[in-house]
Order: structure tokens, then C-alpha cells, then sequence
């Protein structure tokens, strides 16, 4: 697969879908556009579905003339439920659209669509067959073999009434019996092959209950959902092209409504996995922890993460709809990311890996309080204040005993600049007598460097991150990483989903120290932990200040800059 190169100074939003719309507002073809974005609620929404709501309500929103529905495809009751319904509508709001009073089921037209199969079959072009499921797969033929005739489909109008009409009184078992579209058995088009239309369930609906003992197939309720609330323009996914036939065939055929259908490529993700019947797979296996585990692409895990509405509607916009199916870098969605939570994040100390340092020549009890910049990239987020005492926290790669050339952060005879705060100079490591571990650092200040400043043009090399151990707070840190190693794993026979998954996907630290302020923290609040990356507090494991949990959202490097300039 080709990846395409999406260039950051890229600025458009125009693609060949919104300029079919434009031109069918300026000829008068249309003097009002309605689109919908129609979820099927058997799962939660991806990064991909985001592509689409952002098309979808994204047309509605730049356009007066334009509104957008959101329609459920409920049509198959077997594995769908209000909790994804709820979640999808969460999922929408989140990313800032608004389908106002358009809210639509499918199922909400099962009275309709039973109309309409009625009319089929009034007009013969509709019939109850009574093979079984094997029998009428094994008559379909195949792409190069042409279907056969089912003994039934010539069965007349008034026995295939009864039998309809038997079926919707729940008078037959699943599997008995279907109605299928009289269409043409030998069309290189399988798609044409008499679909079956209505197919025997029981299975209660989670919002018709048991009303309905027969269902309308996806293919047959899809295209007239769309008809029935006037969507004029029905976009959808380059493998519905093949189904466009049939829809417009049922529509002829009842003489409705007539919505234009124009597909577009599929957007994928590098390093992850996108579809839905995977998605539920690592779901259901507990491969990861459920729909918003932080490292699914899904729209609940990336927000869980930390990701902004923000940065998940520019990469939407960046990728930009084509006639291609699309894999996008991941880098580039992290570059979204990084440039929105730049602006946003506030700046906090934390210290992931401690190891204590003690100042030496810093008054023992004294404690004073450094001014620290919340945000340099906006100057309206203000200042805090951060205690600094004779016993501090800094990581633990920030020191090394014995240091090579290049290493110019702490080692003994070495000073550096802590960040807001002293200079301080390392006069010695202690090791534990026993583990032979470095438990403790020690260091002197120059109490005339307060706040960074050199005060004789003295150059320090580094300047690390710390907080104050008697004021540290606590915090468990999960360290996310991709759910895969293979920027486009195989997962093409559907069974080795586990193998293709990073095993290094999530490192959890327990023994993070943080500075106090951060144990106000709240979930969807990014902050930027100044040198490691941007983090969030966790939405579902975090439990107020006794037991604090931050994410990773991403870390400071960004690696789609660099990608590009090496293009
Ligand atoms: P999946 O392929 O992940 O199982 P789906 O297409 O079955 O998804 P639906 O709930 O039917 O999921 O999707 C709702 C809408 O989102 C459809 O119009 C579909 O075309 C669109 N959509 C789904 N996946 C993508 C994607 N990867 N890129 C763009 N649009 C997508
Ligand atoms: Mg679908």
C-alpha cells in the first residue's frame, strides 16, 4: 500500500465530495444539501468514523444550506445495544457537532420499510424463498460462476403475501424462510443476485423490543433510510460502490426519493488496527481493557488519552477525503496533537523515576517558593509558585557517575541549572551498601543563581526538572505506547490479532513524584511534565488525591516534522 505524503502547510478544506456539493448549490440543483453520518451501533467509533462525522457535520456546518442527520443503522439487533448508541452520541458531542433534533434509527422506519417490501412483492419483484442459508449461498454462484434460480422464486404474489405476512406474525422459525428482491440470478453484480431483504430473528430490539419478528437486511433499509429522510447527498465508503445498483434499484422500483451516493477511500491509521470486527476482538479477548482503553483508536480511548477534539478535526482535515483508500501516518496525527497541546497545556513538574538529591548547603526546614511560567506559549495562563527545599527529586538519567564526554546533565565536579530554581553543583553519589544502587545524590547551591539566573555570565550546559521531596505528591504514570510495532500489521487472516499487538504497548510507573499543584489535575486538562511529554489524569482509575493517575498523551518529540523534511 502507497502511503500518501499530507504536507503541513497544506491549508484546504475543499475535496471532490464538497466541491459536488458547491456545485450543486450554485447551478440551483439543490437549494438545500442534507448528508448523515449513519453508525451502525454494534461498537464504539474510530478514528476513521471520525473522517467521516467530520465530513459529514463538517459540509452542514460551513454550508447554511446544509444540514446533517445522524442516523443508527440499527437493522441488525443481534449486536446492537444502547450502551454504543449512548457512546456514539457522547463521541459526536465531544468532537464539537451537533445533530440538534436530526436523530434517527432505522428502526424507527421498520413500519415503513415493511410497507415497502409489501409494494416489492405486490409488483413481483419480491419473493419468500424457502432454501436454507446454505442452499441459497451455494445458488448465489460466484464471480466468475452465475447464480441459480431458487425453486421458489416463482411462487405467486398472493402465496408470497401470506407467507409475509405469516412471517412478520411470527408464524415461522428463523432460518425457515426470507424475502428476497426478484432481481436477476446471473448479474455479474452478486450484489444483484436476489438479496435477501428480510430475514427471521428473535432477537429483541433495543428499541422495538419484540414487536418485530422479522429484520431488514443493512442493504435493503440503508439506501431507503436515506431516501425516506430526503439525504440528497449519501456518502459512503468506496466498498459500497458495488451496492449502488441495488439501492437505486429499490428505488426505482418504489419510485422514492432518490439520494445521490458518491463513495470515498476508507482512512486508516498506521500502527494500529481499524476495524470494528477487530476492534470488538481485542475487546472481547481482553487484549486491552475495553473500548477507551487509552491505547485503542477509537474516539473514547484517544480522548482518555489525552488527545483534544482539536487535534483529531485537523488531522481529519489534513488527510482530506479522495477516491483512495488512505493509510495516514500516526505521526502525523501526533504532530496534531502536539501543535494543538502546545498551546493549551499547562507546564508542571514531575519526576517519573526519582532519585533523592540533597542539597547540602540549603538551610534544613527552610522551604521558599519559585516562580514558575503555567504556559510560556501564552502569556494569559499566568505564573505559580513551587516549593524548593534542602531535599529534592530529580529522574534518575539525569545523573550519571562516571559520564561519557557527551553527557552534560548532573555528575560529580558538574553543575546545572535546576529548572526555575538553583544552580547546583554534585559533589557525590552514595550507593546502598549492599544492592551497590546510587540512593542518594549530593549536591551544594550557589544561592545567588535563585531562579536560574547566572550571576557572573557563568554558563551552566543543562538544565534539569525536580520537585521538592517533602512536598511531592504521589502519582501511578502509565506510559502508553502504539498497539503496534508493524506500521500496517497483518492481521489478514483475522486470528493472530494478539501477535501483531505491541507488547511494550503500556510500561506503568507507580512511583512518580509530582509537584502539588498537579494534584488538582482534572481529566481532559492536558499538561505538558516539562521534558517527558504531554499527560492527562486518568478519567477512570484516577480517584480524586489519594490515588492519582496520569497518562501519557504523547511525548515532546515530534517525528512528523522531521519525516517531512527528509521528503
Ligand atoms: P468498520 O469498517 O470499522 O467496521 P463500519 O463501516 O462497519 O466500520 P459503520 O458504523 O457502518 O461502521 O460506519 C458509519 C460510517 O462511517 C459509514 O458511513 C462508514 O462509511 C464510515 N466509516 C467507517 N469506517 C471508516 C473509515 N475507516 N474511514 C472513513 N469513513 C469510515
Ligand atoms: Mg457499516
Amino acid at each position: 500500500m502507497q502511503y500518501r505524503t499530507h504536507p503541513v502547510e497544506e491549508n484546504t478544506n475543499q475535496d471532490f465530495i464538497r466541491d459536488i456539493i458547491k456545485t450543486d448549490l450554485d447551478s440551483g440543483k439543490h437549494e438545500s444539501i442534507t448528508t448523515r453520518f449513519p453508525p451502525e451501533p454494534n461498537g464504539y467509533l474510530h478514528i476513521g468514523h471520525a473522517a467521516s462525522i467530520c465530513l459529514n457535520f463538517g459540509i452542514a456546518a460551513e454550508n447554511d444550506a446544509a444540514t446533517c442527520n445522524l442516523r443508527f443503522d440499527d437493522t441488525n439487533p443481534s449486536k446492537e445495544n444502547t450502551e454504543f448508541v449512548e457512546a456514539i452520541k457522547k463521541d459526536i458531542k465531544w468532537l464539537g457537532f451537533d445533530w440538534n433534533e436530526r436523530e434517527y434509527f432505522a428502526s424507527d422506519y421498520f413500519d415503513k420499510l415493511h410497507e415497502f417490501a409489501v409494494t416489492l412483492i405486490e409488483k413481483g419483484k419480491a419473493y419468500v424463498d424457502t432454501q436454507n442459508q446454505e442452499q441459497i449461498r451455494t445458488n448465489r454462484g460466484t464471480l466468475t460462476e452465475p447464480g441459480h434460480d431458487s425453486p421458489y422464486r416463482t411462487r405467486s404474489v398472493q402465496e408470497n403475501l401470506t407467507l409475509f405476512d405469516e412471517m412478520r406474525k411470527g408464524k415461522h422459525q428463523p432460518g425457515s424462510h426470507v424475502l428476497r428482491a426478484k432481481i436477476d440470478m446471473s448479474s455479474p453484480n452478486l450484489n444483484m443476485r436476489d438479496p435477501v431483504m428480510y430475514r427471521i430473528l428473535d432477537a429483541p430490539h433495543h428499541r422495538t423490543g419484540t414487536d418485530w419478528p422479522i429484520y431488514p437486511m443493512y442493504d435493503f433499509a440503508h439506501g431507503l433510510s436515506d431516501s425516506i429522510e430526503g439525504v440528497t447527498h449519501s456518502l459512503c465508503t468506496m466498498e459500497y460502490e458495488d451496492h449502488r445498483p441495488l439501492y437505486d434499484w429499490f428505488i426505482n422500483e418504489l419510485e422514492v426519493f432518490k439520494s445521490r451516493q458518491i463513495e470515498f477511500g476508507k482512512i486508516f491509521l498506521s500502527h494500529t488496527i481499524l476495524s470494528k470486527r477487530n476492534l470488538t476482538k481485542l475487546v472481547e479477548n481482553k487484549l486491552v481493557s475495553g473500548w477507551n482503553d487509552p491505547r485503542m483508536p477509537t474516539i473514547s480511548g484517544m480522548r482518555r488519552l489525552g488527545y483534544s477534539a482539536e487535534s483529531i478535526k485537523e488531522f481529519c482535515r489534513r488527510v482530506s477525503i479522495t477516491r483512495r483508500w488512505n493509510t495516514a501516518e500516526i505521526e502525523l496525527l501526533e504532530h496534531c496533537l502536539r501543535e494543538d497541546l502546545n498551546n493549551k497545556a499547562n507546564r508542571a513538574l514531575a519526576v517519573l523515576k526519582p532519585v533523592k538529591v540533597v542539597i547540602e548547603n540549603y538551610p534544613e526546614n527552610q522551604v521558599e517558593y519559585l516562580e514558575a511560567s503555567n504556559n510560556p506559549q501564552d502569556t494569559s495562563s499566568g505564573t505559580r509558585k513551587i516549593p524548593f527545599s534542602r531535599e529534592i527529586y530529580i529522574e534518575q538519567d539525569d545523573f550519571m557517575e562516571e559520564a561519557p564526554n557527551k553527557f552534560y546533565r548532573l555528575t560529580p565536579g558538574r553543575e546545572v541549572r535546576l529548572r526555575y530554581g538553583y544552580f547546583i553543583t554534585c559533589t557525590k553519589a552514595i550507593r546502598d551498601p549492599i544492592t551497590n544502587e546510587i540512593v542518594e545524590i549530593r549536591c551544594t547551591y550557589d544561592p545567588k543563581t535563585r531562579g536560574g539566573n547566572s550571576p557572573d555570565g557563568r554558563k551552566v550546559k543543562s538544565t534539569i526538572h525536580w520537585v521538592s521531596s517533602s512536598h511531592a505528591v504521589d502519582a501511578e504514570v502509565r506510559l502508553y505506547d502504539r498497539l503496534c510495532i508493524d506500521p500496517e500489521p497483518d492481521i489478514s487472516d483475522g486470528e493472530n490479532l494478539e501477535s501483531v499487538l505491541n507488547p511494550n504497548s503500556l510500561e506503568t510507573i507507580i512511583s512518580a513524584k509530582l509537584e502539588p499543584s498537579l494534584k488538582k489535575a482534572i481529566p481532559g486538562n492536558p499538561i505538558q511534565f516539562e521534558r517527558l511529554g504531554y499527560f492527562c489524569l486518568d478519567s477512570e482509575d484516577s480517584d480524586g488525591e489519594n490515588n492519582l493517575v496520569f497518562n501519557r498523551t504523547v511525548s515532546l518529540r515530534d517525528s512528523w516534522n522531521r519525516r517531512q523534511s527528509a521528503r
